[in-house]
């Protein structure tokens, strides 16, 4: 096998895709599956559609390009650049959108195109990422959209948990339900999709605190990694789909802090050290490049992470489980910018598992 490598267990994925989806669909919610995190990779984005979930979505067309042969709608979660509406209106069925003038541009390209858009307006709930703040400005985008021929505006939404660290709450999300049906009443006007958040919304389930009206959720790392609100652990889902794995091209022993006078590290930094005396130091070859060094976890908790430049990675591994060897490899579990990262560089092997 080639190294450094992300291995990718497909089970696990199908596993908490079709148990989230159980649950979702009970409460009448349809998944968005967000295939942002594998960068789209096909074969992983299949199993969420083999899982049962009713959208693909992610925040870049290129991605959604990669899932065209998949038969389900495609959603931009990123709200989008007008220089892509070509792109944009060709290669997805829905976006999630905040601004009058690009929406007349996805307007403007659907009429070219021949085809019906779908928007769900984003509201600003308070995590001050993207979507429309001022009451008024709901309106007037609202008013605006319905006088554009080739788009339908499917409902509104909300992102939560991003920017601001805002978590939802029974409270804001109401605050959504109550905005769709003025806007309803307003201008006479069915919207289908009161689109709730991402998986930090989850967190909501077991109070049952969500609102019933929120019919549709956009889920990613909880499917991939089984973790919701900060990154924490769902119950009853695999945390380790996703495992990095790295080799071994030097193992000496060395004192544990460096020789002369201390400057800066390659990223500008001054390194600080302890001195625990001689110790075991493994180098592995994968490097900031392609992961930060903050977002591994050695498998074996007995292997402690000194630090990483561009390509190498640096452990102390007097203590390891097992006695390891140059040519070995070490594995880590991956925070969640881990493995975006290591699904994003092309330096790092996509191994798939199937049991
Ligand atoms: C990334 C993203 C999601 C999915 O987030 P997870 O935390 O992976 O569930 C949902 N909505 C939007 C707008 C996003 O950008």
């Amino acid at each position: 096998m080639k190294h450094p490598a992300i291995c990718i267990d497909l089970d696990k994925i199908r596993f908490n895709t079709e148990k989230m989806v159980r649950q979702c669909r009970g409460r009448g919610i349809h998944v968005a599956a967000v295939t942002k995190l594998f960068c789209g990779h096909p074969a992983i984005a299949a199993e969420l559609v083999a899982g049962g979930v009713d959208l693909l979505a992610d925040s870049r067309i290129q991605n959604l390009k990669r899932l065209e042969h998949l038969p389900l709608p495609k959603m931009l979660l990123r709200i989008p650049m007008i220089s892509q509406a070509a792109d944009i209106v060709a290669n997805s069925d829905i976006s999630l959108v905040s601004e009058p003038k690009t929406i007349q541009a996805l307007s403007n390209e659907a009429s070219r195109q021949g085809k019906r858009y779908q928007v769900i307006l984003m509201i600003d709930l308070g995590d001050l990422r993207e979507g429309i703040f001022h009451e008024h400005e709901i309106h007037a985008a609202v008013k605006a959209v319905l006088g554009m021929p080739s788009i339908h505006l499917m409902g509104i939404g909300t992102n939560l948990t991003c920017y601001g660290g805002v978590k939802p709450s029974r409270e804001n999300l109401i605050r959504l339900v109550n905005l769709r049906k003025d806007l309803e009443n307003a201008y006479n006007i069915i919207l289908e999709v009161i689109s709730g958040g991402n998986g930090s919304t989850l967190s909501l389930f077991p109070s049952g605190d969500i609102p019933a009206e929120i019919n549709q959720l956009r889920l990613g790392s909880s499917l991939t990694m089984g973790i919701g609100l900060n990154d924490e652990p769902i119950d009853g889902l695999y945390h380790d789909a996703f495992i990095l794995e790295a080799e071994i091209t030097e193992i000496r022993e060395k004192p544990s802090v460096p020789i002369g006078e201390i400057g800066l590290d390659a990223f500008g930094n001054t390194p600080v050290f302890v001195d625990k005396g001689m110790r075991m130091r493994a180098i592995c070859a994968v490097g900031r490049q392609d992961v930060h060094p903050d977002h591994l976890r050695p498998i074996d908790s007995r292997i402690q992470i000194l630090g990483a430049s561009s390509d190498h990675l640096i452990l102390d591994i007097t203590d390891s489980a097992s006695k390891l060897a140059v040519g070995n490899t070490v594995s880590f579990h991956l925070a969640y910018g881990g493995c975006l990262s290591a699904m994003t560089s092309e330096y790092v092997h996509k191994h798939f598992i199937r049991a």
